[in-house]
């Protein structure tokens, strides 16, 4: 099947049968044409034989008196009257004799068959109306010369057919090699570039089969090209779409779920344990594919919350998929809580003091209180309400001075030692009138690293501010400076102590233990919170070791630069 599907043995085929047709007619023309000739002028030989022999016979005017040695030579001829034949015959002559006798109608020319296989042409002639026993002449010839003549001619046609046959097949592998081999090339080329494998053929002709070769290299390039551009743009969307933070999750029109990079996988998959949330969404996907409309959903799991947009997109007229966007919103929504607590918190905290304040100083104006003592006493609250109100609002300042610079601090190399000395003689008077000692222990003069100098000075202000309010007199801080692995501070005082349950929560902002313990000055819940948020922005960290009714330590680690 294979084989007649071939180019070269279709070729074959159609010029053996074209060659085969055309040597048959050229056979059939030549053959008639050969026969009739040879018929033509057999006839015409005959013809003036037979006025030859007509002629003797008439000059002589008798057929006995003819010269009998001389008729006798004559091939071919058979002369006979009604009653006898006057030239000696042989079989073949009498049988033509007979036929002639036999006839109906004075033919002159007649082709008789089958006298021992043999065809014969006879012309006769009838002398009767010149001679009185009416001689009749008939001269023949054997048409076998024809035939085999035509067999001739059939033999040299089957055997140019035979040698057609195998220049023909000689010219089908001609074919083969300089027309079909460069379309064989083609075929396995194209068979490759639909793999993928583009390559380019080498044009060996100027021909149409050329020009198809160029044609076929330059689609293979133009292929090759615009598949780099399709991949290349592929890749592109793939890394811009794994390079999101949203999970992008793609439905067909079959609710099945077609694409998703990265994070969309990992969010469906996570999404998928919870019985509960996942027919949820395939609802949605359903619900906007009928009314093609976009819908925002807010879900959430465990602790984390999503949300979710389901936009349609039509991909044809008649065909409609869901793009589903999840992001996770957890941040945003805790973001939201604490700062609605922090308005809270930052009303009640201002509010407590301001309703203290207005209610001690109208007390004062009513004279409520006359005794010097107790109007001391009030004073001295109002003053300490303000000084908490004042420091309240220069942190709040601080913190969302801090918060707008996103944490941006102004490092510098600093020594740290430097700034110790500076705030321990700040702090000379407080600890001295606390009745509690400050030592510094570290064995190198100068710490110098890169540091904020102001924000690190807010830091170990409020440290060492805390040390003071939460000891009583007798008790000590010490502060150690050491350079290991990492720059470690510790600020350490014999206090207080703070009890496990507050421990984690300190750094908290507004968090603040039992107010009835601290000295002097109300705290306002925020100093440790800012301190942690500006050694965090300085890539360094704090933890708090603790017991209570024992002490603190406040332990601080920046990387060594
Ligand atoms: P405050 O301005 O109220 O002191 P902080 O954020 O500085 O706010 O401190 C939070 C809480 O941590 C304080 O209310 C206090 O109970 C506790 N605290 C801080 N430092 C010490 C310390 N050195 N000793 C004991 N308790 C402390």
């Amino acid at each position: 099947m294979k084989f007649f599907n071939s180019v070269v043995t279709k070729l074959w085929f159609t010029i053996i049968l074209m060659v085969t047709a055309v040597l048959i007619i050229l056979t059939i023309i030549l053959s008639f044409y050969f026969r009739n000739y040879v018929l033509n002028s057999t006839e015409s030989i005959l013809e003036e034989d037979l006025h030859r022999v007509e002629e003797l016979i008439l000059r002589e005017h008798d057929v006995d008196g003819l010269d009998s040695v001389q008729l006798l030579h004559e091939d071919n001829l058979i002369l006979y009257t009604d009653n006898r034949t006057i030239t000696p015959t042989n079989q073949i002559e009498q049988e033509i004799q007979n036929y002639v006798r036999q006839l109906d109608t004075r033919e002159t020319t007649v082709i008789i068959d089958d006298i021992f296989d043999h065809s014969y042409m006879v012309k006769i002639s009838y002398l009767d109306t010149f001679l009185d026993d009416s001689p009749v002449i008939i001269k023949y010839r054997d048409l076998e010369v024809i035939n085999e003549s035509i067999i001739g001619i059939t033999l040299i046609t089957i055997i140019s057919g035979g040698i057609i046959f195998i220049l023909t097949t000689f010219f089908a592998f001609f074919l083969i090699s300089r027309i079909t081999r460069p379309l064989i090339n083609l075929k396995r080329s194209s068979f490759k570039t639909a793999q993928g494998t583009y390559n380019k053929l080498e044009v060996l002709s100027r021909d149409e089969i050329g020009e198809l070769t160029l044609a076929f290299n330059k689609m293979n390039d133009d292929i090759e090209k615009n598949i780099a551009m399709v991949v290349h743009e592929r890749n592109l969307r793939e890394q811009i779409f794994n390079s999101m933070d949203e999970g992008v999750l793609y439905f067909n029109d079959s609710f099945e779920l077609l694409y998703s990079n990265q994070k969309g996988a990992e969010m469906y998959e996570n999404l998928k344990s919870y019985p509960e949330e996942a027919p949820l969404v395939q609802d949605n996907v359903r619900e906007v594919m009928t009314e093609k409309s976009g819908h925002i959903e807010r879900i959430e799991l465990d602790s984390d919350h999503y949300q979710l947009s389901y936009t349609p997109v039509e991909i044809t007229d008649s065909s409609y998929g869901v793009i589903i966007l999840i992001r996770n919103i957890t941040q945003e929504v805790n973001t939201e809580k604490m700062r609605s607590e922090f308005i809270a918190n930052v009303s009640h905290e201002l509010k407590t003091p301001m309703v203290m304040l207005s209610g001690y100083s109208e007390a004062l104006l009513d004279d409520v209180v006359s005794d010097p003592e107790e109007v001391k006493e009030m004073v001295g609250i109002i003053k300490d309400e303000s000084d908490r109100m004042n420091k309240m609002v220069n942190e709040l300042i601080g913190l969302a001075r801090m918060e707008a610079e996103s944490g941006m601090i102004h490092k510098s190399s600093n020594d740290f030692m430097a700034l110790l000395s500076k705030l321990a003689f700040k702090f000379k008077h407080d600890i001295k009138e606390n009745d509690i000692s400050l030592n510094i222990n570290t064995p190198h003069d100068s710490v110098i690293f890169n540091f904020d100098y102001d924000k690190m000075e807010n830091v170990v202000n409020n440290l060492l501010d805390n040390a003071i309010r939460y000891t009583s007199p007798g008790d000590s801080i010490t502060i150690d400076v050491s350079i290991e692995d990492d720059i470690t501070i510790l600020i350490s005082d014999t206090g207080t102590g703070i009890k496990k349950e507050h421990q984690n929560r300190i750094f908290e902002r507004f968090y603040k233990v039992d107010e009835s313990r601290t000295r002097g000055k109300h705290g306002t819940g925020l100093g440790l919170y800012i301190v942690k948020s500006i050694i965090e922005s300085h890539g360094g960290s704090i933890k708090l070791e603790s017991e209570f009714g024992v002490g603190s330590t406040f332990i601080i680690k920046f990387p060594k630069q």
